[in-house]
């Protein structure tokens, strides 16, 4: 193959990326979330658990083709100076009123955004809309999941201010797609939240305080690594992608002394805490009358436009 091609290629490949979660470890978290969950809400969740597992990635899908979408994935909580993580507004009409809604879009509106799916999904669990109840519970569990990432919680989101470009791929999609075979997704049973507000900003606080580990390990590595050997080349498919080095990615993760799996792990558990709290909150309504009910393709599925491409932040550029 000739250099041209190659570089074309190589490319097109690149521009497929992924953003919050890999693929991979969305899917797993809004699939282990279902067995936290009581009787009177697993029979129903078990016999959707194909639909909740494959479309725990439609909001990253949606953010290329809805205006607005991409900022309900992050908060640049940096972006707000010294202790933002204590005197952001936990309500989003409060932030408002101090920041203006224009700067909260631009930084990202994530805390709020999950509290707003709470309430949604509470009021289709009222109004027993199964398609609601499907389509928001998928939804709420992929923003629950960024919202334990760390680098979704920082301007610095990639590694672009300090030369670590690249390592938001390297945390959220390949580390897991390596070696979460062994990590234990098993959470315990879910739990009401009493507050969801705060348990919002609780787990964007946790997520926030490991940036500068998640940063400063992979520096450290890098440092210290043979630059050969820190990338190398897998094949997917007819084509070639670069990618971290096995040898690298498990060196970093187990630098990381687990931290991964603990960030997933808080995923599932808090995404089985909030379906529950929904439902208990819509006042316990029996889903067992809505197994097995006739479903319209047409209602559940979410399209997505090939050719539309909105230009919005991605988090590996
Ligand atoms: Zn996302």
């Amino acid at each position: 193959m000739n250099v041209f091609k190659f570089t074309l290629f190589f490319l097109t490949l690149c521009a497929t990326k992924s953003w919050g979660w890999g693929f991979f470890a969305h899917r797993q978290i809004n699939r282990f979330a279902v067995f936290t969950l009581p009787p009177a809400m697993s029979k129903l969740y078990k016999y959707h658990i194909q639909f909740i597992t494959e479309n725990a990635v439609n909001p990253d899908k949606r953010r290329y083709v809805v205006k607005g979408e991409a900022s309900k994935h992050y908060i640049d909580i940096d972006h707000y100076k010294d202790s933002a993580l204590w005197k952001m507004p936990r309500y989003w009409k409060e932030a408002v009123e101090v920041y203006s809604e224009d700067t909260l879009m631009q930084h990202g509106i994530l805390p709020w955004h999950i509290y707003k799916m709470k309430h949604a999904l509470t009021e289709a669990f009222r109004e027993k809309d199964i398609y609601r109840i499907l389509k928001l519970s998928a939804d709420i569990g992929h923003y629950i999941a960024d919202a334990n990432v760390p680098l979704h919680t920082t301007e610095n989101y990639n590694g672009q201010l300090t030369g670590q470009e690249g390592i938001h791929g390297l945390w959220e999609t390949r580390l897991p797609e390596l070696f979460s075979d062994n990590y234990d997704f098993w959470v315990g049973k879910a739990e009401y939240v009493e507050n969801p507000q705060l348990r919002i900003w609780e787990a964007i606080t946790n997520a926030h305080m490991e940036v500068d580990t998640v940063l400063w390990v992979e520096k450290k590595l890098s440092n210290n690594f043979p630059p050969a050997k820190k990338f190398s080349f897998e094949r997917k498919g007819s084509s070639l992608k670069k990618v971290y080095s096995i040898a690298y990615a498990r060196a970093y993760h187990t630098m990381l002394k687990g931290q991964v799996e603990r960030q997933i792990r808080a995923s599932i558990k808090m995404v089985g805490d909030f379906w529950f709290t929904c439902w208990l909150d819509a006042g316990q309504p029996n889903l067992d009358e809505l197994i097995g009910l006739p479903l319209e393709e047409d209602r559940l599925k979410e399209t997505f436009p090939k050719n539309k491409k909105l230009k919005v932040r991605t988090h590996e550029d």
